[in-house]
């Protein structure tokens, strides 16, 4: 099964990604993982990523495409995969349809948490207090600027999905199990 999560920051998607790859026995790729990676150490990719992401902007397209046309060919794949994170713009969007073409891979089903902003202000606001503030993009001007460009590059991805008939929306403000549970029942 090979799954996309869709959602602003602070839905929980990696929550739920959790979940369905034990579920499933799929992996996860997480392009925020991957970059966090990259800048831990301290690659050339890792380098130039670390400025924009601490901004809250987004990492341009053809660094992401490279990463994921990368991942998508290891054998691991093979079983299924949930692209978390990713994409997260049109253009990604579109790019990633022509590597699945050329490996003649399919999406089952696209999964968006939908969450109100007020929440996810809140519930990120909180992680940060949590994990003693341990992503440098978890703070109150960023997370604002990452909403927007949810808002504004990335929520336009959906209608392309849409188009597909491959779209769910799950409420994103139930709890954990609950939404876990929702999407079980969609797949
Ligand atoms: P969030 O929790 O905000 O959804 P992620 O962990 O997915 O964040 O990503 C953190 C940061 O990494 C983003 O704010 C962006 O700078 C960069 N990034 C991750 N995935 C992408 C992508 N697909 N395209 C562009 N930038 C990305």
């Amino acid at each position: 099964m090979n799954l996309i999560l869709f959602g602003p920051p602070g839905a929980g998607k990696g929550t739920q990604a959790k979940f369905l790859i034990n579920k499933f026995n799929i992996i996860q790729i997480s392009t925020g993982d991957i970059l966090r990676e990259e800048v831990r150490s301290k690659t050339d990719l890792g380098l130039s990523a670390k400025n924009i992401m601490d901004r809250g902007d987004l990492v341009p397209d053809e660094i992401i495409m490279s990463i994921i046309e990368k991942r998508l060919s290891k054998p691991d794949c093979n079983n299924g995969f949930i692209l978390d994170g990713f994409p997260r713009t049109l253009n990604q969007a579109i790019e990633l349809d022509k590597i699945l073409k050329k490996h003649q891979i399919d999406i089952d089903k696209i999964i968006e948490i939908d969450v109100e902003e007020e929440i996810l202000i809140q519930r990120i606001t909180t992680r940060a207090l949590e994990t003693n503030n341990s992503r440098d993009d978890d703070n109150s001007n960023v997370l604002k600027n990452r909403i927007e460009i949810y808002k504004k590059d990335t929520k336009p991805v959906l209608n392309f999905y849409s188009n597909m008939d491959k779209l769910i929306t799950i409420n994103g403000m139930l709890s954990i199990d609950e939404v876990s549970e929702e999407i079980l029942n969609s797949l």
